[in-house]
């Protein structure tokens, strides 16, 4: 089967009066429709830079994003405005994302004026639906954005990017401005419209025990690129990049007893510049298992299980074909 998402040799390169930031590096992702990808990593490893990319906010310096089969990185003009519907944003603050002056009901509506496919009675139907599936009480259309809660707010971003009926929303960070008890109501909630709608997520998120909730297979960036990708339960129970055992040793666990195998994994040092990153492994320089072979080559990502890829040459007598 075709996947909704195809990445293929994705790299983005910003110049700046520093040089070239290399912040998204030849990175290969697949997404089944109404799946969600968990993105993770610490700050700066290109995350965010790679969903800009998709939903065309920055421009990829090279490679694919096919959508159903359509490489939306070649569109232009008018082609890319059709392409912006069927991949929408959900962004970190819902303060910034609407317009102080537009009330809630024209905020959601904005995109469906846009796509110019629905007249006014329409619309305003239309609108009514999305505010009840989001669950915005329908007295809450005339507020303006500043009226609302922020759970309440997150809601009206969620969704405008449901209006079109994107096949694939990009998630960056939806719950990280918000506190623990409305976190998990907006979860739930993308829980709850993916059950419902068959919408594709990828889901991008420095807190591993967030994407563990909401994800069905996860990806670890590092400086740029894809390190492992893995299905939720394989790569939660058998981790196999230092990294990202380093990363899951760091969740907090609730009981002792029961600390993960992979606590031994300390990750330590600063991360290396992206205007110059390492030559070999771009781990390398923090990984505690590095061995002279890691310096001089960058190993690729590759099968080692079904379901399983991971990019080390730890596991070079295991490792199946590339991916
Ligand atoms: Fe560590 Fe080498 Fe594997 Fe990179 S390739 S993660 S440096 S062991």
């Amino acid at each position: 089967m075709t996947p909704l998402l195809h990445v293929n040799n994705l790299s983005v390169r910003y110049a700046t009066a520093r040089g070239e930031l290399h912040a998204v590096s030849a990175v290969n992702l697949a997404l089944d429709a109404g799946q969600t990808l968990g993105l993770v990593g610490e700050s700066g490893c290109g995350k965010s830079s790679l969903g800009k990319a998709l939903v065309r906010l920055v421009k990829p310096s090279a490679g694919e994003i096919r959508v159903r089969g359509v490489d939306l990185a070649s569109l232009r003009g008018r082609a890319l405005k059709a392409s912006r519907f069927e991949v929408q944003m959900v962004f970190q603050d819902p303060s910034s994302a609407l317009d102080p002056r537009m009330n809630i009901a024209e905020a959601i509506a904005e995109p469906l004026r846009a796509r110019g496919e629905l007249n006014a009675a329409e619309r305003q139907a239309r609108v009514a639906e999305l505010m009840q599936q989001v669950g915005l009480h329908a007295e809450l259309a005339s507020r303006l954005p500043h009226q609302l809660s922020g759970g309440q707010r997150q809601r009206v971003v969620i969704a405008r990017a449901l209006a079109p009926k994107p096949a694939l929303i990009v998630c960056d960070e939806p719950v990280s401005a918000l506190d623990v008890s409305l976190q998990a109501q907006i979860l739930n909630l993308l829980c709850d419209l993916q059950a419902q709608l068959g919408v594709a997520y990828l889901f991008i998120s420095h807190d591993l025990s967030v994407v563990q909730y909401v994800a069905d297979r996860i990806a670890v960036m590092y400086l740029g690129e894809v390190v492992e990708v893995g299905d939720r339960a394989l790569f939660w129970q058998r981790p196999a990049h230092p990294y990202s055992q380093a990363l899951i040793a760091a969740v907090p666990v609730m009981d002792p007893a029961h600390s993960r195998a992979a606590s031994k994994t300390v990750l330590g040092g600063d991360v290396p510049s992206p205007y110059q990153p390492p030559a070999g492994c771009r781990f390398h320089t923090r990984c505690p298992q590095a061995h002279p072979r890691c310096q001089a080559e960058a190993p690729r990502l590759r099968a080692l299980q079904p379901g399983h890829q991971v990019a080390c040459h730890l596991y070079d007598a295991t490792l199946g074909a590339p991916a």
